[in-house]
Order: structure tokens, then sequence, then C-alpha cells
């Protein structure tokens, strides 16, 4: 039998164990150890909470340890197993959509637990027997923690299909969907749901409990939809965020510290992304909330057409590369979509034996989720004294011979500079300041936020359209 001071002690050394874990996460050479610590911390606080049933279970008749612990036994083999191969399986590109899912089962997971607690609160240790009241204080705490991760789990399943860009559902589409009186219809819900939790929390009924989570999973929805374009970065950083919070919310409810320090960890860190990504995209985080940036999305991609463009092959660029003092590179999501990372390093590697500055710039939003871009290099071991993060490198630009684009769009849009885009103020890297502009893609098309981009019409610019991983590769060739 674990003593409840034991069991306090193992899960602060789990709880050490995903502080160790964040502190890891925060940079790519550190991440893998990072990772080893939230596993470990995570092994320690499973084990240490079937510990602690079987003490519950010594103490409080009710509590049926056996059923309990296999029920717990059969969700980690399914759960595990269907993790492990999704993991597995899941190429880099759609890394972005396996975080929005998983957001969205810690939200439907909190609301499970809340379901579960207030139909039988005496198996949770909440009552000492069946019919009797839930204390109060549990009852605003399961209020919290039911609509927080209802709204997680609707959201994130928002945010799922906008980022895997597969659905053709509209509320899937990157661009924004947005209706007359949406913020109003919003806050008359929010309020509804407020009073359906407060009624919940005086009286403990399931009625009240329904209507305030239907709502809550109807606002995760509606929160979601009219963000649009470039400011995703922030919605998933902020799903992330909520997602702590439920589990959070859930673990005051059930008297578990553990889920609490875990459930907070995750929220908090999750916010201050939230916060960094803001920054980077230079908005305020009740803007993004409140939706609707990217409506002019389409009019921006409509104008393309009409406009000429230079473009060249890839020996021609390997020649301008190659006759290059200093070059930067901008990796962008069509890098991670053609997995050229690998074919990059070499062709970089080539250029630093010529006698080439070679240098590679990371937009904090470059990609499909924080971090991406540096995940990618990392993989192919660039070195990371080669990598520099925007506020580093942006006033290299002027100064460099040729840029090199590689699947970027949105980062490297000038678009941000003018007040009426959708992208206004977002921060850039500017990439149209070096002497020559080679960029590659694939066609024409629109960046995530779906806007035209000026850069690829400079006369300083040449277009090499194909496979980014193609392209590379013919581009190293040459050289
Ligand atoms: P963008 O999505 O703006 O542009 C990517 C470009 O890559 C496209 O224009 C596409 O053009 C090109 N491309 C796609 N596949 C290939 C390929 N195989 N070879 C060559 N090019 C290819 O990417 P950025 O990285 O510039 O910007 C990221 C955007 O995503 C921002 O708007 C950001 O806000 C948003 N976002 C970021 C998140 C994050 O956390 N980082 C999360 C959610 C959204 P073409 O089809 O013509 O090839």
């Amino acid at each position: 039998m674990l003593s409840l001071n034991v069991v306090t002690l193992l899960y602060l050394v789990a709880a050490v164990c995903f502080i160790q874990a964040l502190k890891g996460l925060s940079h790519p050479t550190t991440s893998r150890r990072g990772n080893l610590f939230g596993m470990v911390g995570m092994a320690i606080a499973i084990v240490t909470t079937a510990g602690l049933m079987h003490t519950l279970s010594l103490h409080m008749p009710q509590v049926n340890l056996a059923s309990g612990l296999a029920w717990v036994l059969g969700a980690l083999i399914v759960g595990g197993a269907i993790g492990t191969r999704m993991a597995q399986r899941v190429p880099m590109t759609q890394m972005p959509e396996l975080v929005a899912f998983m957001h969205s089962m810690i939200g439907l997971a909190a609301v499970c637990i809340a379901v579960a607690v207030i139909a039988e609160p005496q198996a949770f240790g909440l009552t000492a027997a069946p019919g009797l009241p839930i204390p109060l204080g549990n009852r605003v705490e399961l209020f919290i923690g039911t609509f927080v991760g209802a709204i997680t789990f609707s959201g994130s399943v928002i945010a799922f299909g906008k980022l895997s860009g597969r659905f053709k559902l509209r509320v899937f589409q990157g661009a924004p969907v947005v209706f007359r009186g949406q913020h109003l219809l919003n806050a008359v819900l929010g309020t509804v749901m407020l009073a359906g939790g407060v009624l919940f929390a005086l009286d403990g009924h399931w009625a009240p409990f329904i209507v305030m989570t239907l709502i809550a999973f109807a606002l995760g929805v509606l929160l979601i939809i009219p963000i649009g374009g470039a400011d995703m970065p922030v919605v998933v950083s902020m799903l992330n965020s909520y997602s702590g919070w439920a589990a959070a919310g859930i673990g005051f409810s059930l008297n578990n510290p553990m889920l609490i320090i875990a459930g907070s960890l995750v929220g908090s860190s999750g916010a201050i992304l939230s916060y960094i990504m803001c920054k980077a995209m230079n908005r305020s985080f009740f803007n993004v909330i409140l939706g609707g940036f990217g409506g002019e999305a389409a009019q921006g991609a409509a104008a393309q057409a009409e406009r000429s463009v230079k473009s060249g092959s890839a020996d021609d660029a390997a020649f301008l590369l190659g006759n290059a003092d200093s070059v930067i590179i901008v990796p962008g999501y069509g890098l991670a979509v053609a997995r050229a990372q690998h074919p990059l390093k070499e062709l970089a590697a080539k250029l630093t034996e010529k006698g080439v500055t070679v240098r590679y710039a990371i937009h904090p939003v470059a990609g499909r989720m924080p971090g991406h871009m540096n995940v990618l290099l990392a993989e192919a071991e660039v070195p990371y004294d080669q990598v520099f993060e925007m506020d580093d490198i942006n006033a290299e630009f002027g100064q460099t011979d040729v840029v090199l684009v590689l699947g970027a769009n949105d980062v490297v849009n000038p678009a941000a500079h003018d007040p009426g885009s959708p992208i206004a103020g977002m921060p850039i890297l500017e990439a149209y300041k070096a002497r020559t502009v080679i960029v590659n893609k694939r066609s024409m098309a629109a960046g995530y936020a779906g806007l035209d981009n000026d850069l690829f019409y400079l006369d300083k610019t040449m277009m090499v359209f194909g496979d980014a991983k193609k392209v590379v590769e013919d581009m190293a060739k040459a050289l």
C-alpha cells in the first residue's frame, strides 16, 4: 500500500520531470532529453495513480479496485496502441493536425470525466454514498472543467479541419467564416452557458449541466470558424492552453494534485506560446479570438492572374547562388511538404565549400506549427549556428547577395506592410531587401493566408517552379 505521503512525493518527482520536459523542449538540442523526461514523468504519474487507487479502495468499500484498474489498463493498451501507431505513421506535414486532434481528445476526456463524476460521485470519493449531493466547490470545478473541455474539443476539431485542408466543408476551410450578428450570438450563448453552469453549481442537476455542455460545444465551433488565414498559429497554441486548463479544472474536481500540476503546466506554457505567437504576428490576443482576419484573401488571390513574373531553371538559380558571397535561405511550409531538408543541407554544404556564407532565416510562424522549421532543419542536422531567428537576421537581408525562398510565402509577403491587408502588421522576413531573390514553389498559388505576394513580381526576383526537393537536388547537381 502506498501511503499518501509517498504518493505526494512521487507526484512531486513526476511534476519535476514535467518541468524538465518543458525546459528540454525549448531547444532542438535538448528536445529528445525533454521528451524522455516527459515520458518518465508520465510513467511515474500513472503508476502512482494506480497505487493511489489501491490505497483509496482500502478506505472506501464503495470503490471497486479490480474493475477500476481493469478499465485503466484497457484504456492504456487501446489508447497507447492507437497513439503509437499514429505517431509512427504521421508525416511531418501532418503533425499540426495531430496536435489539434490531441487537444480535442484532452477536451473530450475532461467532459467525459465530468459526466462520470456527476453520475457516480461516490466512485471518485467525492461523496460517502450514492445519492448524496456533490459538494458545492466540486460542482463549481466540474462546471469550469467541463465548459473549457467542451470548447477545447469542438474548437480543436475545427482547427484540425482547417489545418488539414482535406475536407470540403466550409467550416474546415482556411478562410474565415463570418456572418452578421456573430459576436452577438456568441455573447448570448456565452451568457446562457454561464447561467447553466451557475444553476448546475447551485443545484447539481443534470438539466443545466447538459444545456451548459451543449452550448459550450457549439461555442467552440463558433469561436474558431471566424479565425482564418495567418492567425491559426495563435489558435493552435490557445487550444493547447485551454486543454491544459480543462485538465487542471478536472484535477480540482477529483482532488488530484498531479492532474492539477500537469494541467497548469500545459495551460500556462500554452498561454505563453499564444503570447509569443501574438507578438510574432503583431496581433492582440483579443483581436484574434474575436476573429475575422483574412476576409479579403479571395480578392488578393484573384488579382494575381494579370501580373507576370520572371522565371528560371534550377541551373540558373545554382549559377546565381554559386556566384554569391552571402546567401540566406528562407524555409517555409513547402519545404516540409516536399521533405527537402536533407537535399537542402547538401546544397548548403556545397555552397559553403565554395566559400559562400550560408545562413537560414526562421520566421516564428513558418510552417504549420510552432518550431516547425527548426524541427525540420534539426532532422537534417543543419548546424545550429547557421540558423537565425527573425529578429536576429532581418537586419542582414539588405547586405545579402541572394535570398533563396523555399516553399515559403506568407512569412515573406510584403503585403504585411499594407494597412489594408489581412496580414497587416505581421512582421515578415525582409527577403525583398536582398540584392537578388530566388523563390521556389510549384505554382503561383497563394500561401496559407490566401494572399497574393508582391515579392514574386519584383524585378530582382526569379521564380523557380517545381517541387522543392527536385529543384534543390537539381541546384546541388548543377553546382
Ligand atoms: P505558406 O503556407 O504561406 O506558403 C507555403 C508555400 O509553399 C505555398 O505558397 C506553396 O505554393 C508552396 N509549396 C507547397 N508545397 C510545395 C512543394 N512541394 N514544393 C515547393 N513549394 C511548395 O507557408 P509559410 O511557411 O510562408 O507561412 C506559414 C503560414 O501558415 C502562415 O500564414 C502562418 O500564419 C500559417 N500557420 C502557421 C502555423 C504555425 O504554428 N507555424 C499554424 C497554422 C497556420 P505552391 O502550392 O505554388 O507550391
